[in-house]
């Protein structure tokens, strides 16, 4: 017998159909002798409507109403999913995350988790078989009393947390995916699913754009040792062996990964705008001319590259920022222009970041110059290149990022047999 935390996204929730199904999923596991607690995603597209009506009460909304009313969204589906456990006999109760409490931080629409009591639901388990239906994505602040969110997909990060206060063995998040693989599948047909990946490689991975988990969930995966299972809720409920090992992927520690590849995995994100300052004089002090502003903005910068410009005198500065900064990073460099002092500034939207990422990395030289070889042979252009200790990134043309994608996947050994 075990604990275990059952986590259902969206499109597991969107309808009672599938809400019953989830019933039956988490009936297996109970019959099976585990505690289980349950945290429940809004149904599909429940958030995006919540958030549209905020926007268009007022496009300067304030930020505790807006977490007063997208928190809604898993207020029901928690409520939902307890009446049809209740409906095949099992015992269980929703919960939200005021009534646990769930503790975050002030910072509405994106708090952090700080501390959750897991003695009731605990004591609860013991006492009367109860199943915790919790919902995701909330949370209250002690201070202001008022409730608060986590940021879109929040409730991955609210099973993770869950599952650490109330000791379970595992978290599984039931999604429309069967695991993590290799590359997005829709990519590159021969993208392979991964029976394990070690925390830091999933970090990576979910940091450069793959989108099966919220990053937040991997961080306190690893902080807290905490085994997180990514595997499909469109499975048959009664097709699947609560004892055996069902399809999906497991997020563990490295010492428990046996088979490893130098590059476990490749991430790539179009959501990527880049800003050249050109013609800037080479003195100390003109990086923080250029990259203070853009902070105090709150721009986060990614991919930066300096080089000399085509004068031969002065220097380029070549930048990255998420495509959303875009207009606003222009903007905050524009006005900056007097004190920086450049010619030109170029920019392009049309690029994507590719990036190959393992933790195998760290003991093989060269992986990287592979890349830059194979890359050019296929005629892609790189304009910027990060590297870190387990991953590097390279800035293309968005054209080319299909092609791209594939190449690296083949080249190092990815590629389903
Ligand atoms: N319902 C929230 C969202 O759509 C949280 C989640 O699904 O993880 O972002
Ligand atoms: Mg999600």
């Amino acid at each position: 017998m075990g604990r275990l935390v059952m986590k259902f996204g969206g499109t597991s929730v969107a309808n009672l159909d599938r809400i019953r199904n989830v019933a039956l999923h988490v009936k297996r596991e109970v019959d099976a002798g585990h505690d289980v607690a349950v945290v429940v995603s809004a149904m599909a597209g429940k958030t995006n409507e919540l958030v549209e009506w905020c926007r268009d009460a007022s496009p300067m909304h304030d930020a505790r109403e807006y977490d007063a009313v997208v928190a809604s969204g898993e207020q029901v589906t928690s409520g939902l999913l307890a009446i049809a456990l209740q409906a095949i006999g099992i015992q269980a109760r929703s919960w939200q995350g005021w009534q646990i409490p769930i503790l975050t931080s002030d910072a509405h629409a994106s708090a952090r988790i700080l501390e959750i009591d897991g003695t009731e639901l605990i004591s609860r388990f013991k006492e009367r078989k109860e199943v915790a239906v919790i919902a995701g994505f909330q949370g209250i602040n002690r201070e202001s009393g008022r409730i608060t969110t986590l940021g879109r997909g929040g409730s991955d990060t609210s099973a993770v947390a869950i599952a650490a206060a109330i000791h379970a063995d595992r978290c599984d998040i039931y999604t429309d995916v069967d695991g993590v693989y290799t590359t997005d599948p829709r990519v590159v047909l021969k993208a392979r699913r991964l029976d394990r990946i070690a925390f830091e490689d999933m970090l990576e991975l979910a940091s450069q754009g793959a989108k099966v988990l919220q990053v937040r969930s991997v961080e306190l995966g690893m902080v807290h040792n905490m085994p997180i299972f990514v595997r499909s809720s469109f499975d048959k409920p009664e097709d699947i062996d609560p004892h055996g090992t069902p399809p999906g992927t497991l997020i563990c520690s490295e010492e428990e990964i046996m088979e490893s590849h130098v590059v476990t995995g490749i991430a790539f994100s179009k959501d990527e705008a880049q800003i050249s300052v050109r013609q800037i004089e080479d003195k100390p002090g003109v990086a923080a001319s250029i990259f203070g502003p853009l902070a105090d903005a709150n721009i986060n910068v990614d991919m930066i590259v300096q080089n000399v410009s085509e004068d031969g005198k002065t220097t380029d500065l070549t930048f990255t920022v998420p495509a959303s900064d875009y207009n606003r990073a222009r903007d905050t460099i524009s006005s900056a222009k007097g004190k920086i002092g450049y010619a030109r500034l170029d920019s392009a939207t049309d690029v994507a970041k590719v990036s190959v990422i393992g933790s195998g990395m760290r003991s093989h030289a060269g992986v990287a110059a592979q890349a830059f070889g194979a890359l050019a042979a296929r005629n892609i252009n790189i304009r910027a290149i990060t590297t870190s200790e387990i991953k590097f990134s390279v800035l293309i043309d968005a054209a080319y990022t299909e092609l791209a994608v594939r190449t690296l996947h083949t080249l190092y050994g990815l590629d389903q047999a």
